[in-house]
């Protein structure tokens, strides 16, 4: 383990995954029963101009990883936060005790980001990127692979289930600090 997370009191986790998968619900949930800071890295993107224009082709925001970086440092160091991004390979490995990517049926999902009004060529990309594992497989790279786990985001039952799991999670890395 790198000499940073050693100096943390409270775990940093990432959550990311496709488009539509539930990041930020989910984020949301775990935020109020474990304390941990939420950061919606996306909505920062967009308050705070972290990014170089927008793709008008794409709709969607050209992010400016070294802004994004220098925004979320000092936060990510000092620990307790649970971070919430469609990407995961712009960040230093360092920061994350914990990289979960939800997961999402194809079908389920075309539904969501229909719902939400998307366009038909970003529909189609976010479910190619869902159906391709691509985040996952971002993930893997990325990461240290005894730190990175998948979970499903279909139904509500699946979303309290993660929540559950990711506040026992976070209790035992507490408790394996203070030993
Ligand atoms: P993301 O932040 O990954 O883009 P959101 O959290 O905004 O996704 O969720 C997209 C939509 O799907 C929202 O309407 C949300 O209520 C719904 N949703 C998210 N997760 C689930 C789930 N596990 N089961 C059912 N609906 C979900
Ligand atoms: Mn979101």
């Amino acid at each position: 383990e790198n000499i940073e997370s050693e100096e943390r009191i409270n775990p940093n986790i990432l959550i990311t995954g496709t488009p539509g998968t539930g990041k930020t619900t989910l984020c949301e949930l775990v935020a109020e029963t474990t304390g941990l800071i939420h950061i919606d890295v996306g909505k920062l993107v967009k308050e705070k101009g972290l990014h170089q224009g927008f793709d008008q082709e794409y709709q969607s925001y050209i992010i400016d990883d070294d802004k994004i970086i220098d925004e979320l440092e000092d936060k990510l160091l000092k620990g307790g936060n649970i971070v919430d991004f469609h990407s995961c390979e712009i960040f230093p490995e360092r920061w994350f005790d914990l990289v979960l990517v939800l997961r999402t049926n194809n079908t389920i999902l075309y539904d969501r980001l229909e719902t939400r009004g998307y366009i038909q060529k970003k529909i189609t990309e976010n479910i190619e990127c869902e159906i391709f594992q691509e985040i996952l497989e971002e993930a893997k790279e990325s990461y240290s692979s005894e730190i990175v786990i998948e979970l499903q985001s279909n139904s509500l039952q699946d979303m309290e289930n993660n929540s559950i799991r990711i506040e026992e999670w976070v209790k035992n890395w507490k408790s394996n600090k203070i030993q």
